[in-house]
């Protein structure tokens, strides 16, 4: 995982090769993108540039998003009934750990998972693009308020 810095700077590099326009507004989104390891959603990361940029609105967030998922520098992560949540800092598919009750998400360390994504293509014929793995459960925190 590149530092929150490099990864800020990689965003950048990537959104002006693209000729997107690099308003104070959006870079602010590309940091908290590069730096949270919260999975924030849209509407937490509107949170935290509203704080230093009053007028941003909520679409400008969305529109940043989804020309970064466009871009591949962006990991969304969908739920039915819940905000989608995005991960900036690895954008290629990597298994999340989920806690039911407080929502958080966190990145989960295990054995590369490209013998896998192998294994199914070699067993069906399928181009693998991408995977997805969550694991949902209690987080500590959470059993202790129990
Ligand atoms: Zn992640």
């Amino acid at each position: 995982m590149a530092e929150p810095q490099a990864r800020l700077d990689e965003l950048i590099a990537r959104l002006r090769e693209r000729g997107g326009r690099l308003t104070p507004q959006r870079v602010a989104v590309l940091k908290v993108l590069a730096t949270s390891d919260q999975h924030p959603s849209a509407e937490q990361i509107y949170e935290h540039v509203k704080a230093d940029f009053p007028m941003t609105s909520l679409a400008t967030v969305y529109k940043t998003l989804a020309l970064l998922v466009e871009m591949g520098e962006l990991l969304e992560i969908r739920f039915c009934g819940d905000s989608t949540r995005y991960d900036g800092r690895i954008a290629h598919s990597h298994p999340h750990l989920i806690c039911v009750k407080c929502k958080k998400i966190k990145d989960l360390e295990l054995a590369p998972l490209n013998p896998l994504s192998k294994e199914v293509a070699e067993r069906t014929g399928y181009c693998i693009l991408r995977y997805r793995l969550d694991f949902f459960g209690i987080c500590p925190e959470c059993q202790e308020e129990e």
